[in-house]
Order: structure tokens, then C-alpha cells, then sequence
């Protein structure tokens, strides 16, 4: 390290301004506001350019982070979004919601004896400069190449893999079940974390590029996939997700005033019930909102109930903060919204009124015991320290499972014993010939960033099979 790197090491970390906790609560804005240019400029300074940068071996997709933070740093921001788009098709998203502090950054030679460089912020701030001074550029793309590709599913993992198809000069057709395109990113993650416009966007530019999306399309239900191979597609990429919802079986889950994580998040996010009553989506909103689960997942729908007007929003999680798997920014976010937190604590019952609306919570406390096969810390209830927290809503959110209507109605595609797809590896082949799969629906709940590099994997594969190669 010489004596420039060093002074580097000395600049703070350029803190991205935000809106503060008491007024965001009370919308649905965004709450990161992003880097200005001359943030971004000083942040990308801070940069020192690693001949062998870790950041880079940190992130699942290869983008080439030092190339775009030059480019900040001399202030040609468009290319440097270019620049992260060879590799990643939806940066505005991966700049808001991966978990860079256990990727890019956590390898960050500054990370080392300082704070490691705002990766994801610059990435957004590119992208974001990008889109709204309206300079997108649509890449060269192949001539068409006469092949179809059907892709089931518009989440991350289906759209990359679209993206890259359709450069490589395929006719691809996305099928998505909802009305609208984007998975997770537009039922899942609330407006303040994920401007739907962003969204919107970069499916927008995918359509540019000539993709077609076929919405209200449920496959296994409308046509099943040797449907579509038998109406001439050539190979069909199975990117479902893992949206079924999960419940712990435990009595009183099926009182009103019980949603699941899933349940409330696609209310208020795809259907709009925040915004009441200009969309006439109904949504329970509670005085004493209680979420059980540590994740994501958990901490958006708590922060969300607080945006609904909750008085006590509170996270019961039976271990401890240090094992709950959500990003840690959204957990400080949460903190700092007033959202209450009971660790080692577990539900056991809920119990309802003679109407049947939930109005407690009847909890037990844990103990950390031996790690579990995760390695994390196993939680073990303590005897005879049951006790009642008074609810009128509660939203469980711990975790999702695969949905079975598509290995339902596909004959011999091969599932393991929790309903996932088996690939053959990592390029996303399944038991079925011309049938790819990938995202959530292969390895279980993960992040967009796996679900998008298992898109480009397949892609690959999908070329190489198709093209001959
Ligand atoms: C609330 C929430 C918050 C999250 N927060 C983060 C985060 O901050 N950072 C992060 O990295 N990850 C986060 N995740 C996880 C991340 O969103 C997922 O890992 C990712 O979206 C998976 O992408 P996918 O493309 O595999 O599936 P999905 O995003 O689930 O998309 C699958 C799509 O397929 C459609 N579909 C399903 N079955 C059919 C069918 N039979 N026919 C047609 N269409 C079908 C679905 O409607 C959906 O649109 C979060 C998840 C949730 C639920
Ligand atoms: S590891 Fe950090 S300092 Fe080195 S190139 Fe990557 S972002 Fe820059």
C-alpha cells in the first residue's frame, strides 16, 4: 500500500443522506435519496483501483467494479453505468437491495483497516444518473437467429435471462403469472426500499430490446411447458421463484387478522393498498402489529405495518440479532423507525376473540443451545416462561416454499424432497431435455444477485446447446 492509498483509507465514507426516521414512517417514499455527483465523485475517489481487486471475486455477477468507480471518479457516468451493465442487466436494483456488506465490500482492501468503498451506492447512482437523464443506450444486438426461447417467470433470474438471450438474437417471450413484470421486485420489496418506476424501467428497456411478456399467464394452468416446446419453442427456462407461502402449524393461524408475509407485502406493494382509496385494495391496518421471523422478508413487513400506522410494530425472533439473516442496513433502518424487537422468543399459539380476530400472541422464551446443521446457534425453548403479547394483526414471515403446480404438470422433471428443481449444475440444465431452470426455484429463498447470475448461467448453456456450439 504507498502513501496515496493510505491518505484514501483516511476519507470517510461519503454517508448517502436519507430521510429521516419520524417522516418516512409516515410515507412510503424511498428512504436511501442517493449520492448527488459530487458525492459520487468524492466517494469513487476513495477508490484504489486494486491490481487484484477483491471486490470483484466478492461478486456473483463479475462486474468489473473498479472500471465503473473510475469512471465516477472522472465523472463519466453514463459509461460507467455501460460499464456495469456488460454484466449486470439490473443495476438501479442491485445498487438498492444486495447484501454488498457480505460481498463487493466485505472484500474491499479499504474494508481491511477502514469502511470499505460505497459500492453499491455508486452502482445505483450510475444507474440512476443513466435512467433519468434518459442517455440509455440499446446495445448491438445479434441478427435473429430464427430460435425461440419461452422463459417462465419475470423475476430477476427471468429477466437477465432474457436480457441476454434476446442480445444473443433469440425471440423470447417471457410468461409471468401476474399482471405485472418483475417478481419479487415488484410483490415483494415495499416501495421505500424499491421505487416500482425502477422497476418498471428496466423491464421497459428489456421490451426495447424486443423481448415479449405475456402477463395473466399462469403456466401448468394455461399450457403446461411440453405445450410450449410442442408449439415450437426450443427450449423453455424455468425462473418460478419460491413465492408459496409457509406457515409454522402452530393454532390460531387461521384467525383473521393472520396474514402471511406474502399475503400483506402483495397487497400493499403490487396491489397498491397503501394507497387507499385510490386503489380499492382492503388491508387490516393494526394498533399492535407483531411479525414473527428475522429476515428481509420480516423486516419489510414490519416497517410496512409501521407506514400503515401500527403504534407497536414488533419482530419476534427465536434467536438472537446476531443470527437474524436480514441486511444489516435493514435492520438499523428498522431500529431507527422505532420498530421493537424481541429476540429469543417464539410464538406458540395465537388466540382469537369470539369474533375470531386474533388478539394475542401467546409466545415462549429461548435459549441458545448447540449449532444446528446451518452453524447457527439452535434455539431451545426455557420451561414455564410462557407469556401473552396483545396483537391485532400478525404477519408470519418465515420463510417460503417452491410452488408444485409446474413439476405438477411436467412429467419427469426431477424435484428434491422440498419441491426444488434439481439442475444438473450450475448452468441450470434439468432432468428434462431443452427445460433450463434457475433463481429461487433451484436453490431455495436467496438473494436477486444469485437469482440473476443463475440467468446468465443458463443463458449460456442455452446458446451453446441451440447455436451448436
Ligand atoms: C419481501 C422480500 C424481500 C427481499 N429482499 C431482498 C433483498 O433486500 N436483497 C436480495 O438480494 N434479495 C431479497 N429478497 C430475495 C429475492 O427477492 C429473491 O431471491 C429473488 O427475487 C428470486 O428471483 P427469481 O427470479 O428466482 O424469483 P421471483 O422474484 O420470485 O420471480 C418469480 C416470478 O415467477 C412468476 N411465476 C411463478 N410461477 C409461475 C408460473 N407457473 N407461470 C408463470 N409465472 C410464474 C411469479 O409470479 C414471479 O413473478 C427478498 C425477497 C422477499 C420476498
Ligand atoms: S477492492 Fe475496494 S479499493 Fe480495491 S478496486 Fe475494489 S472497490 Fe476499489
Amino acid at each position: 500500500m504507498d502513501s496515496d492509498d493510505k491518505k484514501t483509507i483516511k476519507v470517510s465514507r461519503h454517508k448517502m443522506p436519507e430521510q429521516k426516521p419520524d417522516l418516512r414512517v409516515t410515507n412510503f417514499k424511498e428512504v436511501p435519496l442517493g449520492y448527488t455527483r459530487e458525492m459520487a465523485v468524492a466517494e469513487a475517489k476513495r477508490c484504489v483501483q486494486c491490481k487484484k481487486p477483491g471486490c470483484v471475486t466478492g461478486c456473483p455477477v463479475d462486474v468489473n467494479i473498479p472500471a465503473f468507480i473510475r469512471l465516477i471518479a472522472e465523472g463519466r457516468f453514463v459509461e460507467a453505468a455501460q460499464a456495469i451493465k456488460k454484466t449486470n442487466a439490473l443495476p438501479a436494483v442491485c445498487g438498492r437491495v444486495c447484501p454488498q456488506e457480505d460481498q463487493c465490500e466485505k472484500n474491499c482492501i479499504l474494508g481491511k483497516k477502514g469502511e470499505p468503498v460505497a459500492i453499491g451506492a455508486l452502482e445505483r447512482f450510475a444507474a440512476d444518473y443513466e435512467r433519468k437523464t434518459g442517455e440509455i443506450t440499446i446495445p448491438e444486438k445479434a441478427e435473429p437467429n430464427g430460435k425461440r426461447v419461452a422463459i417462465v417467470g419475470s423475476g430477476p433470474s427471468g429477466l437477465t435471462i432474457a436480457g441476454d438471450l434476446v442480445k444473443l438474437g433469440y425471440d423470447v417471450t417471457i410468461f409471468e403469472t401476474m399482471h405485472k413484470p418483475g417478481g419479487v421486485l415488484v410483490y415483494g420489496i415495499p416501495e421505500f426500499r424499491l421505487p416500482k418506476e425502477i422497476v418498471d424501467a428496466e423491464v421497459a428497456y428489456l421490451v426495447k430490446l424486443g423481448v415479449k411478456i405475456e402477463l395473466n399467464s399462469l403456466i401448468g394452468r394455461i399450457k403446461t411447458v411440453d405445450e410450449l416446446l410442442a408449439e415450437g419453442f426450443d427450449a423453455v427456462y424455468l425462473g418460478v421463484g419460491a413465492g408459496a407461502p409457509v406457515f409454522m402449524n402452530i393454532p390460531g393461524e387461521y384467525l383473521n387478522g393472520v396474514y402471511s408475509a406474502n399475503e400483506y407485502l402483495t397487497r400493499v406493494n403490487l396491489m397498491k393498498a397503501y394507497n387507499f382509496p385510490e386503489y380499492d385494495t382492503p388491508i387490516l391496518r393494526g394498533k399492535n402489529v407483531a411479525v414473527v421471523g428475522g429476515g428481509n422478508v420480516a423486516m419489510d413487513s414490519v416497517r410496512t405495518a409501521l407506514r400503515l400506522g401500527a403504534q407497536n410494530a414488533t419482530i419476534i425472533y427465536r434467536r438472537t440479532e446476531e443470527e437474524m439473516p436480514a441486511r444489516a442496513e435493514e435492520v438499523h433502518h428498522a431500529k431507527e423507525e422505532g420498530v421493537q424487537f424481541r429476540f429469543l422468543t417464539n410464538p406458540l399459539e395465537y388466540i382469537g376473540n369470539d369474533a375470531g380476530w386474533v388478539v394475542g400472541a401467546r409466545c415462549q422464551r429461548m435459549e441458545l443451545g448447540e449449532p444446528d446443521e446451518s452453524g447457527r446457534r439452535k434455539p431451545v425453548p426455557v420451561a414455564d416462561s410462557d407469556f401473552v403479547i396483545p396483537v391485532d394483526i400478525v404477519i408470519v414471515a418465515v420463510g417460503t416454499m417452491a410452488n408444485p403446480i409446474i413439476p405438477a404438470t411436467t412429467p419427469g422433471l426431477k424435484t428434491n424432497s422440498r419441491g426444488y428443481i434439481v439442475t444438473q449444475d450450475d448452468h441450470g440444465r434439468t432432468s428434462r431435455e431443452r427445460v433450463y431452470a434457475g433463481g429461487d426455484i433451484v436453490t431455495g429463498s436467496a438473494t436477486v444477485i444469485l437469482a440473476m447470475g443463475a440467468g446468465r448461467m443458463a443463458a449460456q448453456a442455452i446458446h451453446q446447446s441451440l447455436s451448436g456450439r
